[in-house]
């Protein structure tokens, strides 16, 4: 799976990328990660500008259209190709998506909005540019296949680099061999919401004792399994 981000803060996506799990999977080439700076595509080649003011006015910048349109062209371009546009109010972003796309893409190129968000010809301009002709004529909306808008939860951030940074990491974990065996989905493992807990079996905090549950203790895994079942969430 190759993974492109759109950024004015590419060094934001690179140091996530050069840690832990996903670092690995990038060196066993399972996957790969290219940040692009926005600004390496601006025509101001003095000041590197990529924002300008509202039409309309009001506060704040918006990142302009042509910066990106031109960095969109340049990116190579995979058979199975999404591109997503963040936007805290796009579809939320959830595990089965996820999962759809592991399988489904074997690339997601990703536009981190700043500032006010983006110039929204961008929609035009990505269905335009990456989807079939036949669809690009009769599509109204900000949603058609392999062109998505995502919000990653209910709450507006300063960027789209956190919404990418999330992209890549919940899909790559779908990707056969990313996760090593004891890392495996912890969805299948042990289910999302299950309580564990570690050494030492007693905790002693400020005179009071912190144990860990005794059927945890107890060696009988069809136990341990029903009592991990009841409080997984569905
Ligand atoms: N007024 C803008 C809007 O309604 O989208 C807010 C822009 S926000 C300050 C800047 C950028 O952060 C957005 O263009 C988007 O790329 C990203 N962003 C903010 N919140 C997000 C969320 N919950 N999910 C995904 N992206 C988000």
């Amino acid at each position: 799976m190759r993974f492109d981000t759109i950024t004015i803060f590419p060094q934001m996506i690179d140091a996530y990328m050069n840690e832990s799990i996903i670092k690995r999977a990038r060196e066993k080439k399972l996957i790969e990660s290219y940040a692009h700076n926005l600004r390496d595509f601006s025509a101001d080649k003095k000041h590197k500008k990529v924002d300008d003011r509202p039409y309309g006015g009001g506060a704040g910048m918006v990142l302009g259209v042509e910066a990106l349109s031109r960095a969109l062209v340049k990116i190579p371009k995979k058979k199975r190709q999404l591109v997503v546009l963040f936007s805290a109010a796009g579809r939320q972003f959830d595990a089965a998506i996820a999962a759809r796309w592991a399988k489904k893409y074997d690339q997601i190129v990703m536009i981190a909005g700043r500032y006010e968000g983006v110039d929204e010809r961008i929609v035009k301009v990505l269905q335009a540019t990456c989807l079939p002709d036949r669809q690009a004529n009769y599509l109204r909306t900000r949603q058609a296949g392999n062109l998505q808008t995502v919000s990653i939860g209910p709450y507006v951030l300063t960027g789209g680099e956190l919404p990418a940074l999330v992209v890549i990491d919940a899909v790559a974990r779908h990707i056969p061999g990313v996760l090593g065996s004891h890392e495996s989905l912890e969805e299948k493992r042990h289910g999302i919401g299950v309580p564990v807990y570690t050494r030492p079996e007693v905790f002693t905090w400020r005179g009071r004792q912190y144990r860990v549950p005794k059927i945890l203790l107890s060696g009988d895994q069809k136990k341990i399994a029903e009592w991990r079942a009841k409080r997984k969430i569905k």
